[in-house]
């Protein structure tokens, strides 16, 4: 109780009372308005980001972590890894089968039902599913599809359009434009590869697109220049070069991120975006560890782009996730002794300047396979591995130099492979925005369009 007294022990109450409020108002005067744990986490998000490392298990994430590390010669982490909210669930509903694939996988994230591998977003009696695409276009957003593989893969055409195998291309690619809502095309900004697909003898999509108001690219630098909200550029008759085999006219999966964000944020009422480093699962397919790596480095810094993006929005949820794990690539491998150091050895995947496809097709091609090595990979190579690529090139197989050049990187890094298909173990999930509380612990990857269609069904 305080005294209107002037007693010495009320004026020190007082001085003590008034430095403790002045404090106060300092530090609420400096917070920041929207703290991400506080009120912009409970917030609806007004644009959604999902983005899909294709076939990036754990063991990848850890190998590019390292990689990186190295690379920059100091522990660090990947853009994602401070946002892990958990783990998702992968497996498909198909009689046969337990591991998923891209389709399945695509599909439960895309629609929220679980489906048979190689179902593009229809169901196991072949009904047609809704997707989050369809739903964020109900709710007047504008729709992104950005990929490094063709756009009628199946990851971006479960998210765009609707079909029963994931191998009709040409049907795929004709949906995209076919399919509409309320009259209108259900993607806004389209970006990635498949121009075979979509320019045809019989029809010629890109063409039709640009008499509906589309801006057509096909370079990096074109669009760059882009000023249109509705985009069409594709970059690859199929699939984008591995990042580390591109061309300067090729552009990166930043340089798409940018350039869709840049014409989707012109929407006030927000948009959805599906985002995907789709090669990462091809090199694993291959059991190519320098080509999956380079889409490793490609594939963040297109996170990076989108998260810078959605701190500087406050708007905007970022997901991040993988729809299953290829090759069973494994972090260590047979060969690893004390002598040999107990560990997954970044360095010789450094060294190479060139995927071992690429070096492959130059020594088929004709050129000297102990020239073509030294070319491309930076390091010396024993006489033993010269030998193995020079007896793989007199076999003049391009797949099995490939293999042959593979075996030096995968011996010498400890990087293991078990498999050419995909394998069946749970994925993480990282989230960061308004809304990431609905990401946590182990959830099942039809729970990410579940989700997403709640927060759509909100405003
Ligand atoms: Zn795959």
């Amino acid at each position: 109780m305080f005294v209107i007294t002037k007693s010495r022990f009320t004026v020190t109450v007082t001085l003590i009372l008034t430095a403790f409020l002045s404090i106060f108002a300092i530090t609420e005067f400096i917070s920041p308005p929207h703290s991400q744990s506080s009120k912009s986490s409970s917030k609806n998000p007004k644009n959604i980001i999902l983005i899909i490392g294709d076939g990036m298990g754990m063991p990848m994430i850890n190998s590019y972590r390292t990689l990186k590390s190295e690379k920059l010669n100091t522990p660090v982490q990947t853009a994602w890894d401070s946002y892990l909210t958990g783990m998702q669930m992968t497996q498909p509903n198909d009689p046969r089968d337990n591991i998923t694939d891209s389709s399945a996988a695509a599909t439960a994230m895309a629609t929220g039902t679980k489906t048979y591998n190689d179902a593009i977003a229809v169901d196991n009696n072949h009904q047609r599913l809704k997707s989050v695409t369809e739903a964020a276009k109900e709710k007047k957003k504008s729709v992104g599809i950005v990929v490094t593989s063709d756009l009628t893969d199946a990851t971006p055409a479960a998210f765009g359009v609707h079909n029963v195998s994931r191998k009709n291309y040409t049907e795929i690619a004709d949906q995209y434009y076919d399919e509409r809502i309320n009259g209108s095309h259900k993607v806004d900004v389209l970006l990635g590869g498949g121009a075979k697909y979509f320019i045809r003898n019989d029809r010629n999509l890109a063409e039709e697109f640009r008499k509906d108001g589309y801006h057509y690219v096909t370079t990096k630098q074109d669009l760059k220049k882009n000023q249109h909200e509705k985009l069409l550029g594709l970059f690859g008759e199929v699939e984008l070069d591995k990042a580390i085999d591109r061309e300067n006219s090729t552009p990166s999966l930043k340089d798409m991120t940018e350039a869709a964000l840049t014409q989707l944020q012109k929407n006030e009422n927000g948009f959805f975006m599906l985002l995907e480093g789709s090669n990462i699962d091809n090199a694993a397919h291959e059991n190519d560890v320098v080509g999956a790596l380079s889409e490793m480095e490609d594939f963040e810094k297109g996170v990076q782009a989108a998260l810078d993006f959605a701190k500087k929005d406050q708007e905007t949820l970022v997901i991040i996730t993988a729809d299953h794990s290829t090759g069973g690539f494994s972090y260590g491998a047979e060969g690893m002794t004390r002598e040999t150091g107990y560990k997954w050895d970044p360095s010789p995947i450094i060294a190479a300047k060139k995927t071992p496809g690429y070096m492959a097709e130059k020594i088929a091609e004709g050129q000297d396979a102990e020239k073509v090595l030294s070319t491309y990979v930076d390091m010396k190579l024993t006489e033993n591995e010269i030998n193995q690529v020079q007896n793989a090139a007199s076999q003049s197989n391009t797949a099995d130099i490939q293999k042959s050049i593979q075996l030096i990187f995968d011996k010498r890094s400890f990087s293991g492979w078990t498999t050419l298909a995909h394998t069946g173990e749970d994925v993480p999930v990282y989230a960061y925005g308004p809304g990431k509380e609905k990401w946590k612990g182990l959830i099942d990857n039809t729970q990410q369009a579940k989700n997403i269609f709640a927060i759509l069904e909100q405003k």
